[in-house]
């Protein structure tokens, strides 16, 4: 079996290109873009924590800027189909709405100053995380994989490009669920503003096409429950509504 064109493009996959697989190739993700018959295709998952002030202070922390930090999501807990399952072994899971940022490429050691010809395009996210695993990860401190990268973490709207939306950042970042209203807050309440966020992560990883950067999430983060119906909207981009299931 020929490997998917999309992985294939890939520089490690480039010499096994023309080779058959052992095993059927994993399917890339590939997430859909406004107006567009055409998919974007998933490299990576970058985070960025506690990036806006009111919400380091709810989890806690010290509001002020210390030097972000990140974690990372698996490329196939990126979903668009407008349903979450409520994942096993905990039993407080909550919403963080993020405006997630897309890369058509990138590199190692961006400056800041040009970060932004490397961005595709603007999404609405959720960075949905085992609360109570967390909090157990941190205490013992213990990485979080098990509290941020499980199946279908990560419920993501229709990509948005950048050349029809513009640079993303002010606007109103919220959500509700059930109708109610949790979180809310500005894009120009980022503590690390977007194309600081892409030259800091890029002093620490080789940044690609096809990388998505979750750039934190506003005050207000709370549990949800089966049934319950997420809307999670930013200004300009098109709106993500999640049932959770
Ligand atoms: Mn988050």
């Amino acid at each position: 079996m020929l490997p998917n064109p999309v992985q294939a493009g890939f520089r490690q996959f480039s010499k096994v290109s023309a080779m058959s697989t052992v095993i059927p190739a994993p399917f890339p993700t590939i997430l859909p873009v406004s107006e567009s018959q055409k998919g974007f295709p998933v490299r990576r998952v970058y985070c960025v924590g506690r990036n806006y002030a009111a919400h380091a202070v709810e989890m806690g922390h010290d509001p002020n800027r210390e030097a972000p930090f990140f974690f990372q999501k698996n490329p196939d807990n990126l979903d668009p189909s407008g349903e979450f399952p409520y994942p096993p072994l905990s039993s407080d899971v909550h919403h963080e709405v993020e405006l997630a940022v897309v890369l058509k490429s990138g590199k190692r050691s961006i400056p800041a100053a040009s970060a932004l010809e490397h961005v595709y395009g603007y999404a609405v996210a959720l960075d949905m995380t085992r609360r109570d695993l967390q909090a157990e990860a941190k205490k013992a401190g213990r990485p979080w994989e098990a509290a941020k990268a499980f199946e279908r973490s990560a419920p993501i709207g229709r990509i948005m490009p950048a050349a029809d939306s513009g640079f993303l950042d002010q606007g109103r970042i919220a959500l509700s669920v059930n109708g109610e209203l949790r979180q809310e807050g500005d894009l120009n309440q980022l503590i690390w503003k977007i194309p600081e966020i892409i030259a800091k992560l890029s002093e620490l990883f080789q940044l690609g096409a096809g990388d998505v950067i979750l750039t934190g999430t506003p005050a207000g983060v709370g549990s949800v429950q089966r049934g319950d119906l997420m809307l999670a909207t930013i200004d300009g981009l098109p709106e993500l509504t999640v049932r959770v299931i």
